[in-house]
């Protein structure tokens, strides 16, 4: 909950916003409402051409795996975010990408938005960045063995995997 204004830095107030029909932070210095922020990201579940293999990777020291993503900066749009992020983190350039779902996140206060994504070729070898521990081809059942449970990691591959975007043996 914001305690004071982002723009004058005076204290909030709650009050009554018809269109929202419900009570909102409020600045009486700037009289405007101050809607509370949050971020948001994006994550890409990245298929080879045939789509047998999806590409995952480990971070921050973690031992399980995540799809590859990261924040929409400002003044970005997230499709310009999944192509850098794509490029900063493992060298790599979508052949096309598709969005999915969206969905809001309560512990990073953040609204994740899905995508899957096609490169061209296999080898991983030599394109991550300091900043991927680990990132590998994983058929669907080595995925749902190492995926990050309860967060958004968890319901992309489940959605890849029923809407039949990935070979399932
Ligand atoms: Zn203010």
């Amino acid at each position: 909950m914001m305690k004071h204004c982002s723009v004058c830095g005076s204290a909030l107030e709650m009050r009554f916003l018809p269109d929202e029909g419900k009570d909102i932070p409020y600045c009486p210095q700037c009289n405007e409402y101050r809607f509370e922020m949050f971020n948001v990201a994006v994550c890409v579940a990245i298929f080879t051409p045939k789509h047998d293999k999806v590409m995952m990777m480990r971070q921050y020291g973690r031992d399980k795996y995540n799809f590859l993503g990261g924040y929409v900066n400002k003044g970005e749009n997230a499709e310009e975010a999944l192509v850098r992020e794509m490029n900063e983190e493992m060298g790599m350039k979508p052949l096309s990408y598709t969005p999915m779902f969206s969905m809001y996140y309560v512990p990073s206060n953040t609204l994740m938005l899905a995508f899957y994504a096609e490169v061209a070729e296999e080898d991983l070898s030599g394109k991550k960045t300091d900043e991927v521990d680990d990132a590998k081809w994983f058929t669907y059942a080595e995925a749902q063995e190492v995926v990050i449970k309860g967060a958004v990691a968890e319901r992309l591959l489940d959605e890849i995997g029923r809407q039949g975007l990935i070979e399932v043996i």
